[in-house]
């Protein structure tokens, strides 16, 4: 009974997430010509503003505000608007190779990042969206961190016979990762609430970074669930499905 009540929500939370969807997506569009008309007078100020300081800055804003409102908006169309994940064998050496390289200029040193997986492992996947949650969860593991912090990133493959989280049943076809932070961690009111679209508890966040991640992994077929302890910590638990052995058609 519990289980088709939950399935029943689910059902009426997609209908509910897709016609507002299909409004944000509108929404979105339109802003984002709205930018795209602030941004040609913005470059004209910077080049005749030469010389004159305060025109210099204030063209650097606007810039930089526009800049800012239209990843926003990519963001609001990538969650209105999910593309199919295209999926493909993806070891883990070279996807986290590639990644490493992508994230070390965002965390500038402030905190280190360690990634410690299986090279040869594999999962099927979308490369880009995958991408695009590690790179959430990392980013957010960073804001939660102070100076020397440390955020590591660990794979292997789930164990047979558990029902891991009460929730994956077979936990041995997914690759389960670890991303830790020794960050501030986050109340229980934020735990239950971390997924929905919008929530956030920063002052420049949008929310959406982990909405668009859950959605990511569901449609990957994977889950995705979260451990913290104020002033201790946070761990997100990822469950990918692996790639079988390679030759063997999936
Ligand atoms: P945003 O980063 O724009 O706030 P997200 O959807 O990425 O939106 O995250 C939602 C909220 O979840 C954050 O505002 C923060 O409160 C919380 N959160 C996410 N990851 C962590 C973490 N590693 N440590 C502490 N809090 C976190
Ligand atoms: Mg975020």
């Amino acid at each position: 009974v519990t289980e088709t009540r939950m399935i029943a929500e689910q059902l009426a939370k997609v209908r509910r997430l897709s016609s507002l969807g299909q409004l944000a997506a509108t929404v979105a569009h339109e802003f984002n010509n709205v930018l795209m008309g602030i941004l040609p007078f913005a470059r004209v100020i910077a080049k005749r503003g030469t010389g004159d300081a305060q025109l210099a800055t204030a063209a650097t804003s606007i810039d930089r505000s526009v800049s800012r409102g239209r990843a926003i908006v990519q963001q609001i169309l990538g969650f209105a608007q999910p593309a199919e994940p295209e999926l493909v064998r993806l070891p883990l050496g070279d996807f986290f190779a590639e990644f490493d390289e992508d994230m070390r200029p965002q965390l500038a040193n402030r905190v280190a990042l360690v990634i410690n997986v299986p090279a040869d492992m594999a999962i099927t996947g979308d490369a880009i969206q995958l991408h695009q949650v590690f790179s959430n969860l990392v980013l957010n593991a960073r804001d939660a961190s102070r100076a020397g912090g440390t955020i590591s990133i660990s794979a292997a493959r789930g164990l047979t016979g558990h029902a891991e989280f009460g929730v994956v049943r077979d936990p041995s076809a997914f690759v389960h990762f670890r991303v830790t932070d020794d960050g501030e961690g986050m109340s229980k009111e934020t735990t239950l609430r971390l997924f929905e679209p919008l929530f956030t508890t920063k002052a420049r966040g949008t929310g959406l970074g982990l909405a668009v991640s859950y959605q990511i992994v569901q449609r990957h077929g994977g889950h995705i669930f979260v451990e913290s302890t104020p002033g201790r910590g946070t761990t997100f638990h990822l469950y990918i499905p692996i790639a079988p052995p390679e030759g063997v058609p999936s």
